[in-house]
């Protein structure tokens, strides 16, 4: 039986641009992909919705709704529109030439110059250098099928927009940016990539490209375990702050396992304690531990918040991806051992980032240090101050008692069970054997922040809105628990004298 020759798609030409390595096991072995994670689908959820807002912009435009898997439907169903002269605006657009499918987002006919503009919507807030190849290999196969274009633009969201009184306006929520003359000089490189790529995906074997930081940019390759398949447990990559690039100049000198490194020449402290941590397969305590866990005060008050920051925004007087504090955690830990346990989360029904402050600043009373995992809490309450001046002493009190747990950790512990990653979710485990995250519904931040504007949003059924709003008070106690037994961890490595 012969194969079916594989096609390009718009994705899969931008993969291409991104690695040819991408194109080719995209077209040829996508079951070797890594599948998106929660966090990412939910990611993909609100780009869809945001292209979906975009389109009421134009009323009277047709959809073409075929599915991806039915191209040759949409192909069809264009070109009648494109040849009648009813319709003036088609959302999905699809076209096939070059041997590459696309599908438009928005093609508005120009009256005046028989041509038609294109639309790319994106829900990033300024232009980039992959939107342009995007919008070029859209432009070259819908003019190779017989359709004049004129201009190419983006269609972003504009971040000086502010929600009004009536809810979202798509009048100031978007901004198009014409990109027509970086698009058109774009073109020839593109086709020639375009033709380049169709011989990649038709070759019988992979092109030898080894991984780089191409693997991150602009999008995190969903090959990568695949590529690094060969890679020792040991492998350099897993030493603390060692990003791509550093890697792959280590391999270029044959150090690919850290048990390959002979030398500092190159690292910091903290990389240099990861080998001599992994090497030997145990665990490294500094010996200031016990001086660095003594600066404290009791009671000690473990917190930890969740926010949104969704591009369209959900409260009046908010602009998009403005960060909305809407949950907070807080185990309290007595000198006697005592563990108390308080939180917050928001209904959603307003916005609730005044209830969210004056409920923490409540729990967490005027004495005892505050333990964070990171500068994150700070971050966003150094917001709320500015937000709310009558509350800015209070909130600076507050973030004066702070004791930032994660740098107590990466200061003075080290396990190679870590390999390179400090994040609470890797450094529980390994510290408190039997305690982690993996049982519950909701295990991280960014789902977290997707669950809850899915509730503004009303996108939860009534009889799922329990379940979703326990699954969030669990996720969030949760990472102050981990906290405490953290912090309880530290204190007996530093009674017992552990090294
Ligand atoms: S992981 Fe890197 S090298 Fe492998 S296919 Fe993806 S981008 Fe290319």
């Amino acid at each position: 039986m012969s194969r079916v020759m594989p096609m390009l798609s718009k994705s899969k030409f931008v993969g291409g641009w991104q690695c040819e390595k991408k194109a080719f096991l995209t077209a040829r072995f996508p079951k070797l992909a890594t599948p998106f994670d929660a966090a990412t689908l939910a990611r993909f959820a609100g780009g869809t919705r945001f292209g979906e807002l975009a389109q009421s912009v134009w009323p009277g435009g047709v959809l073409i709704d075929s599915p991806a898997y039915r191209h040759d439907a949409s192909v069809e169903w264009t070109r009648e529109l494109v040849d009648g002269d009813v319709v003036d605006v088609i959302f999905e657009a699809g076209f096939t030439e070059l041997g590459t499918r696309v599908r438009a987002d928005v093609m508005i006919r120009n009256r005046d110059s028989g041509k038609w503009d294109l639309i790319e919507v994106k829900s990033s807030s300024s232009a980039k250098k992959v939107h342009d190849v995007d919008m070029a290999i859209q432009r070259a196969v819908i003019e190779a099928s017989g359709v004049k274009v004129g201009t190419t633009s983006v269609m972003l969201v504009d971040s000086s927009y502010v929600r009004g009184a009536g809810g979202v306006s798509t009048d100031g929520l978007f901004k198009i940016v014409d990109r027509t003359s970086a698009v058109e000089a774009l073109l020839p490189e593109m086709i020639e990539l375009n033709s380049h790529l169709h011989d990649v995906i038709n070759s019988e074997t992979a092109p030898d490209i080894g991984i780089g930081p191409h693997c991150e940019e602009p999008y995190g390759c969903q090959f990568f375990e695949h590529c690094t398949a060969d890679r020792p447990r040991d492998w350099i990559k897993t030493l603390p702050g060692f990003g791509l690039k550093k890697t792959v100049e280590f391999e270029a000198q044959g150090v690919v396992g850290i048990s390959h490194v002979s030398s500092d020449t190159g690292l910091n402290s903290l990389q240099s304690r990861a080998v001599k941590s992994t090497n030997s397969g145990k665990q490294w305590v500094s010996e200031r531990l016990s001086d660095d866990l003594s600066n404290v005060e009791y009671p000690l008050r473990f917190i930890d918040f969740e926010t949104a920051a969704p591009t369209v925004p959900m409260y009046e007087s908010t602009s998009p991806r403005e960060v909305i504090a809407f949950q907070w955690s807080c185990h309290t830990l007595g000198a006697d051992g005592r563990l108390d346990h308080s939180d917050y989360l928001a209904s959603g029904e307003v916005d609730p980032r005044r209830e969210f402050v004056e409920s923490l600043l409540r729990a967490v009373g005027s004495s005892g240090s505050v333990l964070v995992y990171s500068s994150y809490e700070q971050t966003t309450l150094r917001k709320l101050a500015e937000l709310f001046p009558d509350l800015e002493s209070r909130i600076n009190d507050l973030i004066f008692r702070f004791v930032d747990l994660l740098s107590l950790v990466r200061d003075n512990y080290y396990h190679p069970a870590f390999r390179g990653s400090f994040s609470i979710k890797r450094v529980l485990p390994v510290m408190v054997p039997g305690y982690d995250y993996s049982d519950l519904a909701i295990g991280e931040g960014e789902t977290a922040s997707a669950a809850f504007v899915d509730i503004v949003e009303g996108r939860v059924d009534e009889d799922e809105l329990d379940d979703v709003l326990f699954d969030l008070l669990e996720y969030c106690k949760r990472d102050t628990e981990a906290m405490v037994r953290i912090w309880q961890r530290l204190q007996a490595i530093a009674m017992n004298g552990e090294s």
